[in-house]
């Protein structure tokens, strides 16, 4: 089908590396004996445990669940007992620990009792997106929303198009194209579903113009209800803002939602697992991630949720030491990891290993303005190093910093070496950080004036209740004397009465 495409501002054409790991097909990785379950593994709020230290589960059993709107459930991705909850390393750029559920594999995988959804497009949106939800499926693509959310974003507003994002721009992933390359069936049956659940006028598949055999292999599944198209390979054309300017010319608002547009995104990977969720009822319990870089043999593996980094480098022949480094996710937007503990979660799409080299020292901008051509969301990158660099916040703010997508074009063509997107996430983390303050204070104050007006309403209802005693006190005082005054009247009248002549009363009548 022809489609008109754009173009979006700057970006890169950048060495794409993806020969490396992208012409074998995928293996599944063997079950590892223990498997480390974040209970955050996607934006929003982290799951909430429903097992116990010591409890059996079964492959597919939800063992944590949703605690708010922004969250899904989590389920355990063998069968075992669970040996553990606690801290544990964590895929997270501050390398803290936090919250996991640990399984200690059978060995059985023995799968729970899990119902799919017939007939899916005879049954209600709403239905749909909470068997999306109860699966605990979110953008697989990396962003990790949760999908329901963005679904109900499309059933509360008229969708136009449905855009199914297969464009991996950046460079070594191959995950993507791996699994349209084996599961295209799957990615086409999601879309559809997906669709229903959104009830969209319009469907795109988009994939990049060098995966040409994920693009022939969803050519031979879909029909005149999808449209398939190729985009030119760019970095980043796969991000959603940009993927939705190449596909329909159109920006999304600076703070807004791709809904405000008519448009809802989602990645290919996500709708695979709408389909396995919708016909089968299984959870999002393993995924295709990349390992590539400086290992012996780079692949795509099927890994379980919570599986080691550490040994699914080890699957692919390269022993971690302090000769590499370790990057999940790309070399442009991803994040470098010291411990090869952390597990494998959702969100999990590549392990880049790469040699360890010394960082190149910062030098000071000289003003080339090379930045603020490579930007593809048309920001002034040099003017937000400077702001964040002297603590300006409010500064950054105006200059739309939150429209930054971290794709680290600036930082890849400066000459000065300067690593801005770490000081924009720095400058994002203190904003985060100062409206946390804020409202912590605000509801702090709130408490204050509360508990103030509270005391004051109990002030004001002591008095008056002493108001009240005191007049019903004086009232009963008024009534007593007015009784005793006429007791007094009474007892005087028949003492005068008891005084007076006999007879004397007769006479006068
Ligand atoms: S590319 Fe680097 S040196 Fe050039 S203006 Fe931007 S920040 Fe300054
Ligand atoms: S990291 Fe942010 S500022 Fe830099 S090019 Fe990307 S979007 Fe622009």
């Amino acid at each position: 089908m022809s489609r008109q495409l754009h173009a979006f501002p700057g970006g890169l054409q950048i060495p794409t590396c993806k020969e490396i790991s992208g012409k074998d097909i995928s293996i599944l990785h063997p079950l590892p004996e223990r498997l480390i379950m974040p209970l955050q593994q996607h934006i929003g709020i982290p799951s909430l445990p429903v097992v116990a230290v010591g409890e059996k589960v079964l492959k597919g059993q939800v063992i944590a669940r949703a605690s708010g709107y922004v969250s899904v459930p989590m389920h355990a991705s063998t069968s075992g007992r669970i040996i553990d909850i606690g801290d544990y390393p964590v895929p997270h750029p501050s390398e803290l620990k936090a919250p996991c559920i640990v399984i200690e594999s059978d060995g059985e995988d023995k799968l729970f009792d899990i119902r799919p959804t017939r007939e899916y497009a005879s049954v209600d949106p709403k239905k749909l997106q909470a068997v999306i939800r109860e699966c605990g499926i979110i953008g697989l693509g990396g962003a990790g929303f949760p999908a329901h959310v963005k679904l109900n974003e499309g059933v509360e507003n008229a969708v136009d198009t449905l855009i199914i994002n297969g464009v991996e721009c950046e460079p070594y992933i191959t995950c993507d194209d791996r699994l349209i390359q084996e599961k295209a069936d799957y990615v086409v049956a999601g879309t559809r579903m997906i669709r229903h659940a959104v009830q969209a006028k319009h469907c795109v598949i988009a994939v990049e113009d060098d995966m040409p055999a994920a693009f022939a292999a969803l050519e031979k599944r879909i029909d005149d209800d999808i449209e398939l198209i190729q985009v030119p390979t760019r970095y980043p054309a796969g991000g959603e803002k940009q993927l939705i300017q190449v596909l329909t010319g159109r920006e999304v608002p600076s703070g807004g939602l791709p809904i405000e547009i008519g448009i809802v995104m989602h990645n290919v990977a996500t709708a695979a697992a709408v389909y396995r969720a919708v016909t089968r009822g299984e959870p999002v319990i393993s995924r295709y991630v990349t390992v590539t870089g400086m290992v012996e043999k780079p692949r795509n593996l099927q890994v379980l949720l919570g599986t080691t980094v550490k040994d699914c480098i080890s699957a692919c022949h390269i022993e971690t030491d302090e000769n590499y480094r370790v990057i999940l996710g790309g070399p442009m937007m991803g994040m470098h990891v010291t411990n090869p503990d952390v597990p494998v979660i959702k969100t999990t799409n590549c392990i880049l290993v790469q040699k360890n080299k010394a960082p190149t020292p910062e030098m000071p901008c000289i003003r080339c303005a090379k930045c603020v051509d490579a930007c593809p969301v048309n920001l002034l990158p040099q003017q937000l190093y400077w702001y964040a660099k002297a603590d300006d916040m409010e500064a950054t703010q105006s200059h739309h910093i939150f429209d930054c997508i971290e794709c680290g074009c600036c930082s890849y063509v400066c000459p000065s070496n300067i690593p801005l997107v770490q000081y924009y996430r720095y400058a994002k983390s203190q904003i985060a950080a100062a409206e946390r303050r804020r409202n912590g204070a605000d509801h702090a104050k709130a408490r204050f004036l509360a508990r103030n007006q509270r005391l004051d309403r109990e002030e004001r209802k002591k008095q008056q209740d002493k108001e009240k005693q005191v007049s019903k006190k004086e009232s009963l005082d008024k009534q007593a004397y007015i009784a005793a005054a006429v007791e007094r009247t009474r007892a005087r009248r028949s003492k005068q009465k008891n005084r007076s002549v006999p007879g004397m009363d007769d006479k006068d009548a």
